[in-house]
């Protein structure tokens, strides 16, 4: 896409749903707790599958086209980007909140403005995969697919539980890719977790105003559960990996032992495909177990690999910032694949002391892959949990993905776990499958 010749204008809702542009005023990034011009080559169209949402009592911010002040636009309420997967967003949306502004919910929210007649957004596309493409899904697949997957496995309550809940009323892309019979398939196991993560989507203490975007997991599964349905995935689908962790249960290496019965027995059918586990990475020993099963991945989540960052954000019970690291070399120490899902926070993510300590992460533990996340959460709500009420000097995330790229060639940036064929075989394989 053609670098913009000029700064897109400052988009605002009027309440009602309807969206228009302010054409006196270009549009900012947000970095921290800072609003700034954003470079010109920065801003693509909004990719499809991307929504835009209104920031009930924000006014957004931006700069006028003939003062060159930084101003609010008080024509209406902000406007938000919800970029979609396999995009890394450069930029949140700039506002200033209203002292009746409610807490957002758990979305993400980058900058998002107009110029001849499209939508932009600071971003760029990290992921080649298109596994989660929106265009990619054919209902009438999908629906057959549950219909048949139903019929094979009638007392399989984890097949029900990806049917019913995740496929068919979250619109789950990993439980809908399951149905289609293709690529990652979900494994949720775990109804309880040994974290307390401020902005975890399967469960929101009641004290908080916003909701979980998904309901806990609320059994356990037994081994041959998951062997009955993943066992045939592996078997028969293209580029098949299954990936415990999900997004709809709690910490996963709190069922280890279940998982690693169930991967031993996985393993005994078919040397197929990857088999992975998304994790807090809480429990190392759990890790080494599942290493010796048969795991060949795993993906740690996290909000920053600084210790007072992130435990300020876990807030973790029995278990500290330096187990996520043990989990990560002990995995490596078996070959396995390792990344991290790191949630990226402008302002946070590129500060100086976190590229320092990232780069510290990625020697010490022999890191394979970052998955740059956007980080689904409400700006002002997370920096005042965690306590930041300043933000200094930041690199840009744009800066800091080349610096880390430019420093440690080998290793794989990117947004989703990937398959054997990638892990063993081509990384840099075509996806226009
Ligand atoms: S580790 Fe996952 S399930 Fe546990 S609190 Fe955090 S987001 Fe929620």
């Amino acid at each position: 896409m053609a670098v913009l010749e000029q700064s897109p204008y400052v988009l605002y809702s009027n309440g009602q749903g309807d969206i228009f542009e302010d054409t006196s005023l270009y549009a900012v990034g947000r970095t921290g707790w800072d609003a700034l011009p954003v470079p010109a080559e920065d801003w693509i169209a909004l990719p499809e599958g991307g929504s835009l949402y209104e920031l009930p009592g924000r006014r957004g911010l931006g700069i006028d086209v003939i003062t060159g002040e930084m101003r609010l636009c008080e024509k209406g309420w902000a406007v938000a980007a919800f970029i979609p997967p396999a995009h890394t967003g450069l930029y949140l949306a700039a506002y200033e909140s209203g002292p009746e502004a409610p807490v957002l919910p758990l979305f993400c929210y980058t900058a998002a403005a107009w110029l001849d007649g499209g939508f932009y957004v600071p971003a760029v596309r990290i992921e080649q995969d298109i596994r989660q493409e929106c265009g990619g899904f054919d209902e009438e697949r999908i629906h057959q697919g549950v219909d048949t997957l139903l019929h094979a496995f009638p007392h399989n309550r984890l097949v029900k539980h990806l049917a019913e809940n995740c496929c068919l009323t979250y619109h789950c892309p990993a439980a809908r890719n399951y149905f289609i019979g293709r690529w990652e398939c979900p494994v949720p196991s775990s109804p309880a977790c040994n974290a307390n993560c401020i902005g975890c989507i399967s469960f929101q203490p009641e004290e908080e105003s916003i909701p979980s975007t998904q309901d806990r997991l609320n059994f356990k599964p037994t081994p041959e559960e998951i062997v009955e349905f993943t066992v045939p995935h592996l078997q028969t689908a293209p580029y098949p990996l299954v990936s415990f962790g999900q997004g709809c249960e709690g910490e996963p290496l709190l069922m280890w032992e279940t998982i690693a019965r169930a991967i031993t027995e996985i393993r005994r059918h078919t040397p197929n495909g990857s088999i992975n586990i998304n994790t807090n990475g809480s429990k190392p020993a759990a890790v080494k177990a599942l290493c010796e099963a048969g795991l060949n991945s795993i993906r740690v989540s996290t909000n920053s690999v600084q210790k007072h960052i992130y435990e300020a954000y876990y807030r973790p019970n029995n278990y500290v910032f330096e187990d996520i690291i043990e989990s990560l070399k002990i995995a490596r120490s078996y070959g396995g694949w390792t990344s991290i899902n790191y949630f990226v926070f402008p302002g946070m993510t590129d500060s100086v002391e976190e590229y320092e300590a990232l780069r510290k992460l990625i020697i010490d533990t022999d890191l394979r892959m970052i998955q740059w996340r956007n980080f689904n959460i409400d700006p002002d709500w997370y920096l005042g949990k965690i306590g930041v009420y300043e933000t200094g000097e930041s690199l840009g995330i744009k800066q800091m993905m080349m610096l880390i790229r430019e420093e440690f060639p080998l290793l794989k940036f990117g947004y989703f776990n990937p398959p054997i064929e990638r892990i063993k075989g081509n990384y840099e394989m075509d996806f226009a499958h």
